[in-house]
Formats: C-alpha cells, sequence, structure tokens
C-alpha cells in the first residue's frame, strides 16, 4: 500500500495524519489496521521502534468517529507510555474533537481526573492501579467500553498488573474487541493471552524477541568498579542523547549526581520521584534540555524520543525481554542508533538468559569466576592465581550476524 488512503478512514483522521506527516503505513500498520477496523481481535508483534502505537490508535479513533455511543480503554504499564499514547491520540482526534479523552495514570490529582471523567470521555488511556481506583470509587464506568487495547502485552499480562486487569475486566462487557501489541512475546505470555483474547489475528512483522536490525551493538566486559569510568569515556566519546540503564532508583539519583559533579548534563527517572518531578524530566529530555537521561527500566519500554542516539546498560536488566526493549528507545522509525552493555562477572546469569533468549542456539559467553573475599576459609580455589590484579577489559563486537 502506497499511503493511508487505502484504509478509507475519516476525513478527520486523513487530515490527522497528513498533519503528523504520516504518509505511508509501515507494516504493522498495514496489516493490523484493516484487520481491527473489521472487527478482529489482534495479537500484534513487530520490533521496537516501528509503529505499533499508530497500528492501535488509528482504528480507535476511527470506530469511535463512526460509532456515536461506546468508549475505549488503551491500558499502559507507565505512566510515560501512557502520557506519550494519550498524546497521539490528542494528535489523531485532531483540535477541537467532540470526543472527550481522559488521562489515567498514578501520581497525578485525582480532582483533574473527576473532571475529566465527568465530561464522560469515549477514550481512556491510563494505568491500571489509577484506573482501579476510579472504578471502585465509581467515578469511571466502563460498562460501555467494548475497545480494549493493551500495550506492551507481555508487561501488562506478567504478574504484576495480572491482579489488577482481572478486576477492570470484571467491570467491562463480556463482548469486546481487544487489541494487543509488543514487540516481544514469550510463550507462557502468549498462551495466557488467549484467555483475553476471542479468535485473534496473529499479526507479527518480522521476528519477535530480536533487537532492531539498526542498532550498533557493542559489549564491554569490565570489572564492576570500573564501571563508572567507563561510562564517562563513554558519554565523552559518544554525540548526542543518550539513555543509561542502571539497576535501582538509588543508583539513578547517585549516578546523576556524580556525573552533574564531572560536568554532564543530565537527569534522573525512576518510579520514586514525584510525578511532577517525573514529567519535567521527561520533558527536558523531549526538549534537549540535558543530554543524558539516567534512567531505571520504567523508560525501558515503549517511550519514543526520537533523538535517542546511545543505549548504554551499565547494569542489565532483570528481565531478559526487557534488554530487547531498552535497545529499542533508540533507531526508531527507521533511525539508526547504537548500544553498549557492560558486563561484569558477576553477570553471568542474566547475560545468559539475554544471550538465550536473542540467539536461542548459541553457545554461551564463557565467564570467570569472580574472585572469592579474601579470608574467607572455606574458600575452594582451583588453583587460579588470585593477585587482585583487574581482568584487562575486553572490547568485543556482537554484530548481529555474527551472532546468528
Ligand atoms: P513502537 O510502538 O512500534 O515501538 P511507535 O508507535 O512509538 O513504535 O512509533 C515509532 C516512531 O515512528 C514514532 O516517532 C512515530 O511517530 C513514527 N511513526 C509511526 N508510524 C509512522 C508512519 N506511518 N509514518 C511516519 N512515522 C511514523
Ligand atoms: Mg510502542
Amino acid at each position: 500500500m502506497k499511503n493511508f488512503d487505502g484504509f478509507g478512514l475519516s476525513p478527520v483522521l486523513a487530515k490527522s495524519l497528513a498533519y503528523m506527516k504520516y504518509t505511508k503505513p509501515t507494516p504493522i500498520q498495514e496489516q493490523a489496521i484493516p484487520l481491527a477496523l473489521e472487527g478482529h481481535d489482534i495479537m500484534g508483534t513487530a520490533q521496537t521502534g516501528t509503529g505499533k502505537t499508530a497500528a492501535f490508535a488509528i482504528p480507535l479513533v476511527e470506530k469511535l468517529l463512526n460509532d456515536p455511543q461506546g468508549s475505549a480503554l488503551v491500558l499502559t504499564p507507565t505512566r510515560e507510555l501512557g502520557k506519550q499514547i494519550i498524546d497521539i491520540m490528542h494528535q489523531l482526534l485532531g483540535p477541537k474533537s467532540a470526543i472527550k479523552t481522559a488521562f489515567i495514570i498514578g501520581g497525578e490529582s485525582m480532582g483533574k481526573q473527576f473532571n475529566q471523567l465527568r465530561a464522560k470521555p469515549r477514550l481512556i488511556v491510563g494505568t491500571p492501579g489509577r484506573i482501579n481506583d476510579h472504578l471502585e470509587r465509581g467515578s469511571l464506568k466502563l460498562n460501555d467500553t467494548h475497545l480494549l487495547v493493551l500495550d506492551e502485552t507481555d508487561r501488562m499480562l506478567d504478574m504484576g498488573f495480572t491482579i489488577q486487569l482481572e478486576r477492570i475486566f470484571k467491570y467491562m462487557p463480556e463482548k469486546r474487541q481487544t487489541l494487543m501489541f509488543s514487540a516481544t512475546l514469550p510463550k507462557n505470555i502468549l498462551k495466557l493471552s488467549e484467555k483475553y483474547l476471542n479468535d485473534p489475528k496473529r499479526v507479527a512483522v518480522g521476528e519477535t524477541n530480536v533487537v532492531a536490525k539498526n542498532i550498533k551493538q557493542d559489549v564491554i566486559r569490565i570489572e564492576q568498579d570500573k564501571k563508572y569510568d567507563e561510562l564517562m569515556s563513554q558519554l565523552y566519546d559518544r554525540k548526542g542523547s543518550v539513555i543509561v540503564f542502571v539497576k535501582t532508583k538509588y543508583n539513578a539519583d547517585r549516578m546523576a549526581k556524580n556525573l552533574r559533579r564531572d560536568g554532564f548534563e543530565t537527569e534522573a527517572l525512576h518510579g520514586d520521584l514525584r510525578q511532577n518531578k517525573r514529567d519535567r524530566v521527561m520533558q527536558g529530555f523531549r526538549k534537549q534540555d540535558f543530554r543524558v537521561l539516567i534512567a531505571t527500566d520504567i523508560a525501558a519500554r515503549g517511550l519514543d524520543v526520537p533523538h535517542i542516539e546511545h543505549v548504554i546498560n551499565y547494569d542489565l536488566p532483570q528481565v531478559a525481554e526487557d534488554f530487547i526493549h531498552r535497545m529499542g528507545r533508540t533507531a526508531r522509525a527507521g533511525a539508526e542508533g547504537s548500544a553498549v552493555s557492560f558486563v561484569s562477572n558477576q553477570d553471568g546469569r542474566k547475560w545468559h538468559a539475554i544471550e538465550r533468549l536473542l540467539n536461542p542456539n548459541a553457545a554461551p559467553t564463557k565467564f570467570e569466576k569472580a574472585p572469592r573475599p579474601s579470608g574467607n576459609k572455606s574458600r575452594k580455589q582451583d588453583g587460579r592465581q588470585q593477585n587482585g590484579r583487574p581482568t584487562p577489559k575486553r572490547r568485543f563486537n556482537r554484530s548481529k550476524k555474527k551472532a546468528a
């Protein structure tokens, strides 16, 4: 298909798309939009940065425009992703739309949300916790919500969220259309999704569980206590916006502070910050007020900041899939990007899990045994020298070709 005309979209929507400079549907959009418009449930997968948002947002808006009744609910795992999606929805609806929206996330004032909900919104975007809060208070009704989207599906159907989702679904009509999208889809989640989908169409573009093609990946084997210096030299070497992933909220703050001391423009983003601080940090990063964002995995999924050129995995993610999502913060919509992962001797297990996910048939990288603390009597040394000298830093390029 050459452009969006073939979908027969409403003039309002066609105009919005032109305004957004979306001229040609991406492959996932091309396949998913007609099926969604026909009313099918969808399980959609495509790599990071390939336009999954519009693949569900366009049919959703089209359906709302055509149907004077009913509403749609979009659930996301993080507030920042929710914000991004509601912004796209507003762009698609165009200015002064008769279709009212509500943005329902935790950490924001209830008052503002009550007002939005009183206006009878037909499109609700939010995170599960606060949605449930409103459902239980009676300020949100979903008995006429026949359209449901779970973005980042595998994360949403993960253990942390399923209880919340089950509670939400009890308030929704049983007969509904459900659209699910993600770049990764573990087998157990695909199985679990069947419970929530009705005769779904499987739309899969490219391979799932792969890092987007246009990302140049490096891995640096490094000792834990050398990471910070290496980070600084990486930041000096790299131009353009960088996102650095760390494991803990505490480390995110501490690292941002240290990097500022060392002359870098940087801010931290994590779940312990107040929501208005989170908003300011995200906004500042989008506007390129500062170059380096230090984040926990709340920023791993879905965020679309086109100018991010580099991803640095300072710590490896806890969940292997998040490696793919973190990488996917760069090289979006066909752009180029590069990524580097720091892998220490303590990371053996996590790194093997990532290797297995990306390339199930490859032999795992060998890890040296981490030296045990001296003075430990139960230590059984296998004749290996323990001279306290740092392991030489090894760099190796892992191009996708080589790994495949
Ligand atoms: P995904 O959810 O697959 O990771 P997004 O939906 O966030 O990807 O889209 C990635 C980028 O591509 C965004 O900046 C978005 O504006 C852009 N984009 C999406 N669809 C189109 C299109 N049809 N034409 C041009 N740009 C698009
Ligand atoms: Mg997305």
